[in-house]
This record gives structure tokens, sequence and C-alpha cells, in this order.
């Protein structure tokens, strides 16, 4: 029985963070002596599978988020960013985004599920590059994109004109390849709204450092989706690492191992995803790439009131290897880490995390995509219309489904909208990419 009021604090409003709050909240339902609060920068919960499409406008960018207060009943909602972790005081203080108030917010029990950042760090220059990780990323695709239609389709120089209509993604994993295939579609569809640019004028690199795309999939339906994205044009450049990224005149310029150099108005970096800066601050074991290191259990190591999951943590598998970040794992390890958590406080021993991967999806655009499930391997539409289906029932509400189905209605019926919401001024850039500074999304936007 639970004798004291206990404070279960949760950092982060993703996969993780949400599905703990959410367990925690059926678990706690008779038990008024403890309470939930989860703490989060943005006042949503991304979807980031949908982040594609939401990024080419097929969905509206508002529905591929949920809001967090309407995903709980008890659970506190706090938006704020976390700035440190008080171990010895148990006291977590957060700040407001646009505000100086500092919250101090304490706890019985602490869940860290701040997730990751995109690794910009292994290329040189890739500080000044696109990212596609946050909602912010995907809005600034799409209007970029259109913005730079709007100029390549009065520009009459053609080397400014090729550079203009030039995309380079940094990274062949399962972001860098949705991606592409994504956006062989989007620009694909924009060309009709342009008189002056053609399907010829438009050029996808995509640079994997790697000999293989996708490493986590089923190496059959990577070499499919390889030959139908080269067959939309896309030029892959396998076992080259990117050398530099230089800025010249507004544009990136890519420098490749060969000497070859690319020269984009856009490039996105899809590499991978690296520790969130936070956790340096955060007195706790980590894993050589600074995640947080946890016991099966998920309880951080030697400690027993802090608790880690989703990408933020190394979370041993029963052969020890850390398993991979991905949404699919967060949700379950967060059903794990809360009955983990009830079964702390009323004493009972506590469960390892023990999860088999139920099998890689992808979408390719075009109504194209793979996925292999269980053993099964599904390629072309089929897969598509899986992997569509599944990422809408994952969406918590209905309300949230509902629109997201209407979205892919009108999108069959009618042409890309072009209209570009032009909000990319000095103030408002750094208000939507917190962490991004002024100099950063001005070179992405020229
Ligand atoms: C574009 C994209 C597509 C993906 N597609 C798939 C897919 O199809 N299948 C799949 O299994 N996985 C997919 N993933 C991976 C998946 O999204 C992650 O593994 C998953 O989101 C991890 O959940 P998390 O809770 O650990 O972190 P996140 O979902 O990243 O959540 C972290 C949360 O913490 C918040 N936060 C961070 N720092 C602070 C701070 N200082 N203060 C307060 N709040 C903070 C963030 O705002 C965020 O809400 C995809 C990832 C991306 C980027």
């Amino acid at each position: 029985m639970i004798v004291s009021k206990r404070k279960l604090l949760i950092l982060g409003g993703g996969f993780g963070g949400v599905y703990t709050a959410r367990h925690l909240e059926t678990l706690l339902k008779r038990h008024h002596d403890a309470e939930v609060t989860l703490v989060s920068q943005y006042n949503y919960f991304l979807m980031t599978p949908l982040l594609f499409e939401a990024g080419s406008g097929v969905l509206e960018a508002r529905h591929a988020v949920s809001p967090l207060r309407k995903l709980f009943s008890r659970v506190r909602f706090v938006q704020a960013d976390v700035q440190e972790v008080d171990f010895e005081h148990r006291t977590v203080s957060a700040k407001p985004p646009g505000g100086n108030e500092v919250y101090l917010l304490d706890y019985t029990h602490l869940v860290i599920a701040v997730g990751g950042v995109t690794n910009t760090s292994i290329i040189p220059g890739a500080d000044k590059v696109s990212t596609f990780k946050v909602l912010a990323d995907a809005i600034f695709l799409r209007n970029h994109a259109i913005e730079l239609f709007e100029r390549a389709d009065v520009e009459n120089d053609p080397r400014t004109k090729q550079r203009l209509l030039a995309f380079v993604i940094a990274g062949g994993g399962l972001v860098g390849i949705e991606l592409v295939g994504e956006l062989t579609e989007f620009l694909k569809n924009l060309t009709r709204s342009y008189p002056r640019i053609n399907d010829s004028d438009i050029h996808i690199d995509l640079i994997e450092g790697g000999p293989l795309l996708m490493k986590e999939m089923d190496r059959g339906l990577a070499d499919y989706a390889q030959t139908i994205l080269t067959q939309r044009g896309v030029r892959f450049h396998m076992n080259t690492r990117v050398q530099r990224i230089d800025q010249e005149h507004g544009y990136h310029i890519v420098r490749l191992p060969n000497g070859e150099t690319l020269e984009a108005a856009t490039v996105i970096a899809a590499t991978g995803v690296k520790a969130n800066p936070l956790l340096d601050k955060l007195s706790l074991e980590k894993d050589p790439k600074g995640r947080l290191l946890t016991e099966p259990t998920m309880l951080c190591k030697g400690r027993k009131d802090v608790w880690a999951l989703g990408d933020c943590a190394s979370i041993p598998d029963p052969q020890g290897k850390p398993y991979p970040q991905l949404a699919q794992h967060a949700l379950r390890e967060a059903r794990v880490l809360a009955d983990n958590i009830m079964a702390s406080m009323k004493g009972r021993p506590l469960q390892p995390f023990i999860f088999e991967t139920l099998g890689t999806m992808a979408a390719l655009g075009h109504y194209k995509g793979i996925a292999k499930v269980k053993n099964i391997k599904i390629r072309g539409f089929v897969a598509w219309w899986i992997w569509r289906s599944y990422y809408l029932l994952q969406m918590p509400r209905w309300n949230r489904r509902i629109r997201i189905m209407a979205d892919w209605t009108i999108a069959l019926l009618f042409k890309n909208d072009i209209v570009e919401l032009n909000v990319w001024d000095k103030d408002r850039a750094t208000q939507l990419r917190p962490g991004a500074t002024v100099e950063r999304i001005e070179s992405a936007i020229h």
C-alpha cells in the first residue's frame, strides 16, 4: 500500500514520456496519494513518422502532433525547458519558453525521457544546414522549398537555377530514405505549378557514409527502395563520408572525398541521433554515446529513484546490447517502466524490459513503401497502406485521426498547395527553432 504522497516527475513529452504518463495514470486510478507531472518543451506530442508528410504539406503540420493537455485527465502538464537536476535534493529546475522565471519541481521518482538531437557534429559545417527532427523542421522545409521554386521559376542564370533546385540529404538511414521518398513526390508535384521548372531541373543527392542504406531493414527491401528512388532520379553516393560543408554566397557547398562538390540551396542532415545536451549536465553514468546507462529495469545505474527510457537511455537487452532508438521500443519501455515505478513504491520486485522488434516499415512516397513484419516482407502499395494505417492508429485521440484522414483524402483529390507561409523573419525563426541561431536560419533560407 502506498503510504505517503508520491511525486512522479517525467521529463520529455515524446513517445517515452507521454506513454509512461498515460500508463501511470491508469495504474494510479485508485491512488489519490500519488501525482504525476510531465514537463516538456512543446505543448504537443509529435508523431515523428508523420513528420515527412507534414514537411510536404500532405498533412497540415498541426495534424502530425497532438496537444499534450488533451492526452491526460490527471497528469499535470508543465511547458518548460529543463535546465538542471539536483539529485541530492530531488529537484528539477526548468524555464518556460520565452520566459525568465525558473520553476523548481520536486520529485519522489524521476523519469528522464528527453530523447536526442540530430548528430550534426560528425560533419564539419553541418551545424549550418537543416535537420529533420522537430515540427519546425517540417514547416521550414515546405516553405523553403516553395520559396526556392518561386526564385528558380524566374531565374535566368543556369548555375543559380541549378543550385536553387539541388537538394542534398546526408545520411541513408530510415529518416534520410523516407525524407527522400517524400521529397521526390512533393517536388515533382510542385513542378506542375511552375511552368519554367521541369522534373529534370531537380537534383536530389543522398550521401551515405557506409555501404548499406537503412541498416535495420531487410536487405532485399532496402535494395528495392534504392532501385525505385534511383528510377525517380535520386543519385546515391554510397561509402561516401562528407568531408565538410562550406557556405558560399548563401549556398551550401558539400565537399566529398573524391574531390567532387555539390552546390545546393538545401542540405538536410539526417545523420542519426546523438545524446540530448541536457544529459551532459547530469551526474549519472553514461555509455560512450552519452546516453544514460540503465539496468534492464530502466533504473539509472546506481539510483533507486531515477529512471530513463527512449532515445536518451542505453537499456541493455538480454544479450547486453542496447535496444535501438525507435518509437516502437520507447512505447513498450514506457509500459514496463510505469509498472516498475508502481512495484518500487509497493516494495515489489522489478521486471526487466525484454522486447523483440516486431518489424520495420518505411514509406517511400508515390504510394509506395516497404515493410517487414515478423518474417513477412511486403513492398509497394500494400506496404505503404499498412504503414499509413498503422501510424494513423498510433496517433492518440480520434479527433486527430479524423483530421489526418481528411488531409489524406484532400491530398488525393487536389494538387499540393503552393502557398508559402513566410514566417521566417529573424525573430520568429529563432522562436520556432529553439537552439537555432539566426545565422543558421538565414544560411538555410538563402
Ligand atoms: C523524422 C523521424 C521519423 C521517425 N520514424 C520512426 C518510425 O517510423 N518508427 C520508429 O519506431 N521510430 C521512428 N523514429 C524514431 C522515434 O521518433 C524515436 O525513437 C522516439 O521519438 C524516441 O522517443 P523519446 O520519447 O525517447 O524521444 P522524443 O520522442 O524525441 O521525445 C523527447 C521529448 O523531450 C522533449 N525535451 C527534450 N529536451 C528537453 C528539455 N531540456 N526540457 C524539456 N523537454 C525536453 C522534446 O521536446 C520531446 O518532446 C523517427 C524519428 C524521426 C526524427
